[in-house]
């Protein structure tokens, strides 16, 4: 049903209000209920029309919104209602041509079958300018295959918008949002990019998470004159590179990032401003600040506070350069003004970074100035890693000696601080207001950015918010009580012994505990898993005690998988006081097996006990294609008993030279592995390897009987520490660079040899 003519009905109801507008104009708003009509519509559109998708569920949509409004009378493309337009399946919308607008839209439930959610060209001729999309929401709205490529946004053309829209949940690799400067019609494009709400991106785990990035390495010697401003960043932890700034010319003003780990990273192009920007890291890892590079990059008035990152990742860093660097390596800082910023309580200022034989040009004529720096950490969050003669310093203020005290323009002075109106701390010695960010900077709220009718998610534990339910030992109990739980519940397992003849998927986070521990608990399984992690799932497993004794007498069994392919939603496997035993009735019998494609945020195993296995106790070596990839950001073993194991207690493996990541890391304190890895299908030879894992660290440990423990650093700057541990019979550990020809980073100290 179509109502063409409506807003010329309206027209006659307010023609004595409007006089003028309806003289001037016969704007159409025009109704439409499904694709046909649509096409109808797009193809009769004049400046100044409305097109109105009807509400309700649109699949299979592929909008091509190709028409041409004028400054005076855009065209609009807009929901009946805002929010309960919803856009499913395969689907996207192309913008191309001048003063199109798009506002109220929901992408849900689906993904795009191009390059992009929302693009605003056609083909690679017929691009968008003047145009505006606000409003508009894309929420989870990805590929299934984890590892496929798209975009949520690529932004063409000149003097584009993209305004109060909200972009949660992006899990499959590509940039959430791109400036794309591929061509003479995209350059100095003038485009703004303000109030949106980019939501949660879980950690990609690979290259190709970054959420906003502005042009591309072969482009960064032109000009882009973006303006990104008033945008909140919550929790954007895809990868290193929060913002990838590739460009020339662009502003970024105002936003706020909240949690987030990686930087906003002025990674090609020159003469960028960034002022007024806010960085709440709260401690959490990996959370970082600006890092420059590049010449004439202006860093005005920033606070951040509580950014844990380091090395490239810290909260302020300043890079070298490589001499006459090739376009896509490191220009050298120049020009560079950093003036009147506050760093509170964030862990690492890094001046002349990455300082190596390649990157060797120091930053020249610099300077920083006006800058507060506050930390009640012990350490000195000053690194310098090499000549900073070119960067002038004068009037800077922190609160302990640091190595850059003895400056002449560096002033110690011990400072107490207030939280101002403004949410952001100050400190209380007015002699000190001419130091650091403003008092009128004014945070952008989340509540103010985005779609106001759309709901922001909130922060809770994955394990929390649900119901328990008592399961007691009779035939069935375990499967059914699963199959009813919801999101957040809890089972409670009454004492008894617990026989299941099904694998038991795990479809939303669930915790699984026994009423009185370990002991009271036997669970036996007769399939070739007890547990599969499906898409959405997590497991918490509590005082059990599960045995491999019953199931099939077949190599490769696990007593817990992931699917099989691609999960978009990183899992969290979380074990505390388990009894896992008999795991042997045939080879490779391994307690975790995961496949390629899935990604565990996190896997803790705490206060257990394993023994008698076949396999590996973690198997985490399904990335082999050695893109960077790999299968877990963290793993933590604490306090645990691991004893006749003829696999590795973890494989850990990420090949490849690709950088762009923080993790893995590897955590094993506490434990005692005897007979750990020396079975004949063990092929990493080793007690424990970790391959291209970022962080490790091995302390308190006893392990007898044993193959080596094998550290393999493949590219980044890993850092290893393996300390105060026991070796009895068991050789040293053995670290091995595979890209560098310099000497290993790891620290091995205070290890006893028996
Ligand atoms: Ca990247």
């Amino acid at each position: 049903m179509m109502f063409k003519g409506f807003a010329t009905m309206r027209c006659t109801a307010l023609f004595l209000l409007s006089l003028m507008w309806c003289g001037s104009l016969v704007a159409e708003q025009t109704l439409v209920q499904n694709q046909a009509e649509y096409q109808q519509a797009i193809s009769n559109v004049e400046p100044g029309d409305t097109i109105v998708l009807a509400n309700g569920i649109w699949k299979d949509f592929e909008i091509l919104f190709a028409a041409n409004g004028t400054e005076q009378h855009p065209i609009t493309l807009a929901a009946e209602t805002k929010g309960e337009v919803v856009i499913t399946g395969q689907s996207n919308l192309r913008l191309a041509g001048d003063y199109l607008v798009v506002t109220g839209l929901v992408f849900r439930d689906g993904h795009t079958p191009t390059s992009a959610v929302i693009s605003y060209r056609n083909t690679e001729t017929e691009l968008a300018n003047y145009s505006r999309v606000t409003e508009v929401i894309i929420d989870n709205f990805n590929n299934p295959e984890r590892t496929e490529t798209d975009y949520w946004v690529a932004m063409y053309g000149k003097h584009n918008r993209f305004d109060h829209n909200h972009l949660e949940g992006k899990r499959n690799t590509g940039v959430t949002m791109a400036v794309v400067l591929n061509s003479e019609a995209s350059l100095e494009n003038y485009h703004r990019i303000d109030h949106n709400y980019f939501g949660p991106r879980s950690i990609l785990g690979g290259n190709g998470g970054e959420t906003l990035r502005i042009g591309t390495s072969a482009y960064s010697l032109n000009n882009s004159f973006t303006t990104v401003e008033d945008n909140y960043f919550d929790r954007t932890d895809g990868e290193l590179e929060i913002i990838s700034n590739k460009s020339g010319g662009n502003i970024f003003r105002g936003n706020v990032f909240y949690e987030s780990r990686g930087t906003l990273t002025m990674r090609h192009g020159s003469g960028n401003l960034v002022e007024n920007n806010v960085f709440f890291g709260n401690g959490a890892d990996h959370t970082g600040g600006i890092r420059v590079i590049n010449g004439e990059q202006t860093i005005l008035n920033n606070y951040m506070e509580g950014l844990a990152g380091y090395r490239f990742g810290g909260a302020l860093v300043v890079m070298n350069g490589v001499p006459n660097s090739s376009i896509n390596r490191y220009h050298q800082v120049k020009n560079a003004l950093i003036e009147n910023n506050s760093l509170i309580n964030s862990d690492h200022v890094q001046l002349a970074a990455g300082s190596d034989l390649e990157r060797s040009a120091v930053p020249i004529d610099s300077r920083m100035a006006d800058n507060l720096f506050y930390s009640e950490a012990e350490h000195d969050i000053f690194t310098v890693y090499d000549d900073i003669s070119g960067i002038e310093f004068e009037n800077n203020v922190q609160n302990r000696a640091s190595a850059l005290g003895t400056e002449q323009h560096f002033m110690t002075k011990p400072m107490a601080m207030s939280r101002a109106s403004n949410g952001l701390l100050y400190p209380n010695d007015t002699a000190l207001a001419a130091f650091g960010v403003a008092r009128d900077l004014q945070p952008i709220q989340k509540q103010e950015t985005g779609a106001s009718w759309y709901p922001k998610p909130e922060v809770r534990s994955k394990f929390s918010g649900g119901v328990e339910t008592q399961v007691a030992p009779s035939q069935g109990a375990l499967a059914a009580a699963i199959r009813a739980s919801s999101a957040g519940d809890t089972l409670v397992l009454a004492a008894g012994q617990y026989s299941v003849q099904r694998i038991l998927e795990i479809t939303h986070p669930l915790t699984i505990r026994s009423v009185a521990g370990a002991d009271s608990v036997r669970i036996d399984y007769e399939r070739g898993a007890l547990f599969e992690i499906q898409d959405g799932g997590s497991l918490a497993l509590i005082g059990l005690t599960i045995s491999g004794e019953k199931t099939p007498d077949s190599t490769g069994n696990a007593l817990i998988r992931t699917q099989r392919g691609s999960m978009l939603i990183n899992y969290e496997l979380l074990v505390d006081s388990l009894n896992v035993i008999d795991l042997n009735v045939n080879n490779s019998f391994n307690f975790l097996t995961v496949s390629k494609s899935t990604f565990a945020d996190r896997i803790e195993i705490r206060n257990s006990n394993f023994a008698r296995i076949t396999g590996d106790i973690l198997k985490l070596d399904a990335e082999n294609d050695d893109f960077g990839i790999y299968n877990s950001e963290y793993v933590i073993i604490e306090n645990s008993h691991f004893d006749s194991v003829q696999g590795a207690l973890v494989n850990y493996y990420r090949g490849g030279t690709d950088e762009s990541t923080f993790g893995p890391h590897f955590e094993l304190s506490g434990s005692v592995l005897n007979d750990v890895g020396n079975g004949s299908r063990n092929k990493s030879g080793a007690a424990i390897l970790v391959h291209g894992v970022q962080v490790t660290t091995i302390t308190g440990n006893t392990v007898s009987n044993s193959p080596a423990i094998k550290v393999m650093h493949t590219v980044g700057e890993p850092v290893t520490q393996i300390l105060s541990n026991t070796f009895v019979a068991t050789p040293a550990p053995e670290v091995l660079e595979l890209n560098s020809a310099e000497v290993d980073t790891a620290i091995i100290q205070d290890n006893d040899y028996q």
